[in-house]
């Protein structure tokens, strides 16, 4: 971890005008500490910046933080699915797995018109890109992006949802998944 004291720094005197409040502050950034000195008075990007801060909130060390709670909760769920032999609770287990992730996503979107679908069940993220279609057809909304992972099979009890999403393509009339070209973890979602 970084641990340059940062806050002993003399601010600089060329740093232009310009320049303040494009970057987000190191203490905010994935595996800082969220607490900086300088308060409301850096130039960097803290959480009190609003929207600034929502469009980098990926790189956030308080969205790591969250994602590792969610997925936390998650694996510990599915868990506890795996060794119920009532049916019941299976699918209440799935639920709220599902909506978990659901929540998730509406908590911190990570850009907009984009939705991590990690680790809901097959079924749950068929329901939910159905959902989404609705959506973006109401609010004309041509294209989203779903992360999906790359993985072609279920590795440790988590689905392969690109697979179930792309040989599910009949279930979403007028629409097409796209990998993208640079990383097809993601698929593109366009809707006509
Ligand atoms: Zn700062």
């Amino acid at each position: 971890m970084e641990q340059t004291n940062y806050n002993k720094l003399p601010i600089r005197s060329n740093i232009q005008v310009d320049k303040r409040k494009t970057k987000l502050c190191r203490h905010f950034r994935k595996g800082g500490d969220q607490i900086c000195h300088y308060g409301s008075k850096c130039i960097f990007i803290h959480p009190e910046d609003g929207e600034l801060y929502q469009n980098l909130i990926a790189d956030t060390e308080e969205y790591h933080q969250q994602k590792t709670m969610i997925n936390e909760k998650i694996g510990k769920l599915y868990q506890k699915r795996k060794v119920s032999s009532n049916f019941k609770k299976k699918q209440e287990y799935a639920k709220t797995i599902n909506e978990t992730i659901r929540q998730w996503n509406e908590d911190y979107p990570k850009a907009p018109n984009y939705y991590d679908l990690h680790g809901m069940t097959e079924q749950g993220a068929i329901d939910y890109v159905l959902d989404i279609v609705k959506w973006m057809r109401v609010k004309n909304v041509k294209t989203s992006r779903l992360e999906t992972g790359k993985g072609n099979h279920s590795v440790n009890n988590i689905p392969a949802i690109k697979t179930a999403l792309l040989s599910g393509l009949h279930i979403f009339n007028g629409c097409s998944f796209t990998p993208l070209p640079n990383n097809d973890g993601i698929l593109e979602l366009t809707v006509v």
